[in-house]
């Protein structure tokens, strides 16, 4: 598989180095150089193979021989061991896809366990490397439990504090081991920010194999692309032909995911690109204007992002597929709205979370009749307890994943966002 620098289209790599690397040259995210495309016979024979095999057969269409089919399947065997995405029907024509029921209780978890064994599988020589990476909330964990205890990683995690939920913090900021956490005191975009200082600087670089393991590492993102194909399958003949997909958005992972399935062949009809009150691509779509905000704080913080890194993939994929960018609907839902149509949701029978409830809003009141809408469930709703509860009024309880965590303590550091305060902790600790 040969992958290309966004930012500068000479600097071409493989599968391996796209995975080590994480970011190109100048922050550059890398994009595929060839887009596979299945034929409609392929599509029907793969939609019947169960979730790993089908899963094995999607991404050896993108890595091709880089990786033996043997050994891809191990790993995603490894990757999704849990359980697979789960469709909950919440009224005729609408569904949730569950994402949420890996080890962090988020769709993250799919992106970063198969992320960990790619780099694991790709590291022959045994060398030591640093994971660094910034999380809006849900990344950390999921990066966290991926790699957790294993030999010759160090993962070190930035999220900002105060701003992500108690229990989304319990849950990757106790670990300890070879898991170090900092909270810095700023937003996400700081975070965000920091890492990519940490990868422009080369020789911080080499000197502690540094490597990134947010959204923008292409094996995240290829990872997700399986389970838009598992929605697929799991519903009937009648509703594929007229399927939309509504994906809250962040740093836009998840949507590129789910194009990069269209890509290949996936007919789905078109997808609804959902935020909150951080709405800078909502706003682009709507006058042409790239302009983000300052990120404000909302109940759904996996969101609270204004320069979403993997937007320059959405249109590189839109150019290269000659598709037209006003195919992709929008919009975007303030707390108010995410908290009514939490108390909607509820009132038929679903419990969900902020995140879900922005993508089934956009998706209630866009869908067609004719049409079926699924909306992607990103996170357990016991991630976000003590919001639901203050919301619903209604006791949620928690999974045992978290029961186990809560009462651990937290073992983070704090900075403020300033890169030499950084660097210093990234040399010394
Ligand atoms: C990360 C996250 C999102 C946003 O996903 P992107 O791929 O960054 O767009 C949405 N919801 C939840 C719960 C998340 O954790």
């Amino acid at each position: 598989m040969k992958l290309y620098n966004l930012k500068d289209h000479t600097e071409i790599v493989n599968f391996e180095h796209a995975v080590k690397l994480g970011l190109g040259q100048q922050q550059g995210l890398f994009f595929p150089v060839e887009l596979p495309v299945i034929t409609s016979v392929e599509l029907s024979k793969i939609l019947k193979m169960d979730f790993i095999t089908r899963s094995t057969e999607i991404l050896s269409y993108f890595i091709k021989n880089e990786i033996s089919k043997d050994k891809l399947y191990d790993c995603i065997k490894k990757a999704f061991y849990f359980q697979y995405p789960l469709k909950v029907q919440i009224k005729n024509n609408i569904g949730c896809l569950e994402l949420f029921h890996g080890p962090t209780l988020a769709f993250k978890d799919f992106g970063a366990r198969f992320m960990a064994q790619m780099i694991l599988s790709l590291n022959k020589n045994n060398e030591s490397f640093t994971i660094l990476t910034a999380t809006s909330g849900d990344t950390g964990a999921a990066v966290a439990h991926a790699f957790y205890g294993m030999k010759n990683v160090r993962v070190i995690i930035l999220y900002p504090k105060g701003k992500i939920s108690e229990l989304q913090e319990k849950l990757f900021c106790t670990l300890g081991k070879n898991i170090k956490t900092i909270s810095i005191n700023g937003s996400f975009d700081d975070c965000q920010k920091l890492v990519k200082e940490a990868f422009d600087d080369k020789i911080l670089k080499e000197s502690i194999g540094l490597n990134s393991a947010n959204s923008i590492n292409i094996s995240r993102l290829l990872a997700q692309i399986c389970y838009y194909f598992e929605a697929f399958s799991l519903i009937s003949e009648e509703q594929r032909k007229k399927l939309v997909i509504s994906v809250p958005c962040g740093n836009f992972g998840n949507l590129t995911a789910g194009l990069l399935a269209k890509s290949l062949g996936l007919p789905i009809k078109y997808f609804i690109a959902c935020t909150n009150a951080n709405d800078t691509v909502p706003r682009f779509l709507k006058n042409g204007i790239w302009q983000p905000n300052q990120t404000v704080s909302t109940i759904s913080n996996a969101m609270d992002i204004s320069q979403p890194n993997n937007w320059t993939r959405v249109e590189e994929l839109f150019k290269r597929k000659k598709w037209d960018i006003k195919e992709l609907k929008f919009g975007s839902v303030s707390d108010d709205e995410t908290k009514k149509t939490l108390h909607e949701l509820f009132k038929i029978g679903y419990i969900s979370e902020p995140h879900a409830a922005i993508a089934y809003r956009l998706l209630k009141d866009q869908l067609k009749e004719d049409e079926f809408g699924l909306f992607l469930g990103t996170a357990h709703p016991a991630k976000f307890k003590n919001t639901i509860e203050k919301i619903l009024n209604n006791i949620i309880t928690l999974p045992q994943a978290l029961k186990n965590r809560i009462n651990l303590p937290l073992l983070s550091h704090n900075i403020n966002p300033n890169f030499s305060k950084l660097k210093k902790f990234l040399l010394e600790k």
